[in-house]
């Protein structure tokens, strides 16, 4: 996740966007609110911000027909990777809150604490690993805790160097001040967004800079990504009558032929009207869906249909469904 800092360092991204922008469509306003005839209904928040099915027939089976979505592989590493994040930044943080500048050593602070990180991740998700259907191979399971070290040993290693860069620049460094100035990271916060169609609150993976809202994002890359940037920086809107113009998908690649994560699939979005249009679109056929009670059907093209799709089974596994 600091890997975020490290790309809008060195690119200054945001602060070249922020010229272009010029939106309209605010979560605040009530144009972009659920319609009044469908705003009895409500979503969680993964139903909202993620489109899996092209033709969301996946809100169909879950929310109409009341099938229970079936929690896979990808979602179950999904859930540790993004907890990994989360710890390796309190651990960062607590570097340098009980760290003097005379012994600051956030390298070897934090790949001390690798193991323990990878540990608690899997233990607080560890009733999940049964609930996982197809149940993964051992080879699956043995492999993860080399790939969420791989993880915490990348991220130790960035933010320690640009840590070091910036105390090497200041003569007397607060060591505090500048990881909250640097690495301006909230990965706790929490929306109500009645109006947007969300049932509990949004909470996007981290906000950044109180600029950019921020998601963390497993696996190949899918084009509803762009939605759930959308959909967190409505919610944001909405609960905090604040304007939030960019988004970002911090996409972490494990891939066998490399020892260093991938990240070459992030991307830093203007959420501009056009986006934002697109997603409310889509928001409003998924509520239509449930107040039709109508089965979209399957995408004539077979090959839309991801063999990871939590309803691949009910769908495609069933000559007769
Ligand atoms: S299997 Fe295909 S039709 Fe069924 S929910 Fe998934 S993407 Fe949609």
């Amino acid at each position: 996740m600091h890997y975020i800092t490290f790309l809008d360092d060195r690119s200054q991204k945001i602060s070249r966007a922020r010229r272009k922008v010029n939106i309209k469509l605010r979560g605040y306003d009530s144009k972009t609110w659920v319609l009044p005839e469908l705003s009895y209904l409500s979503l969680p928040a993964y139903a909202i911000a993620y489109s899996p099915c092209p033709t969301y027939r996946d809100i169909y089976l879950e929310f109409v027909q009341g099938m229970q979505r079936p929690f896979t592989w990808g979602r179950y590493k999904g859930k540790l990777i993004d907890k990994i994040y989360k710890r390796v930044h309190s651990t960062c943080e607590k570097c340098v809150s009980t760290g003097r500048l005379r012994d600051f050593d956030m390298w070897n602070q934090v790949i001390q604490m690798r193991g323990s990180i990878v540990e608690e991740a899997k233990r607080t998700h560890s009733g999940d690993l049964a609930a996982i259907s197809p149940q993964p191979s051992t080879r699956l399971v043995s492999s993860l805790d080399e790939e969420l070290k791989m993880l915490v040993t990348f991220e130790a290693g960035l933010t320690s160097a640009l840590m070091n860069y910036q105390i090497s620049k200041v003569e007397s460094p607060n060591l505090r001040r500048i990881f909250s100035q640097y690495f301006d990271f909230n990965v706790d916060l929490s929306f109500r967004a009645l109006h947007q169609g969300f049932r509990g609150d949004a909470t996007p993976d981290f906000v950044y800079k109180h600029q950019v809202v921020g998601d963390i994002k497993s696996g190949k890359w899918q084009a509803f990504f762009e939605q759930t940037m959308i959909a967190y920086a409505l919610a944001y809107e909405e609960h905090t009558r604040q304007n939030m113009d960019y988004g970002v998908i911090f996409h972490v690649g494990i891939e066998p032929r490399r020892t260093i994560p991938a990240h070459y699939r992030t991307r830093f979005e203007i959420l501009d009207d056009p986006k934002r249009m697109r997603y409310i679109a889509v928001r409003n056929r998924k509520f239509e869906i449930i107040h039709n009670r109508i089965d979209p059907g399957l995408p004539t093209n077979s090959e839309a249909c991801d063999p990871e799709c939590s309803f691949f089974m009910n769908c495609r596994g069933n000559a007769h469904a």
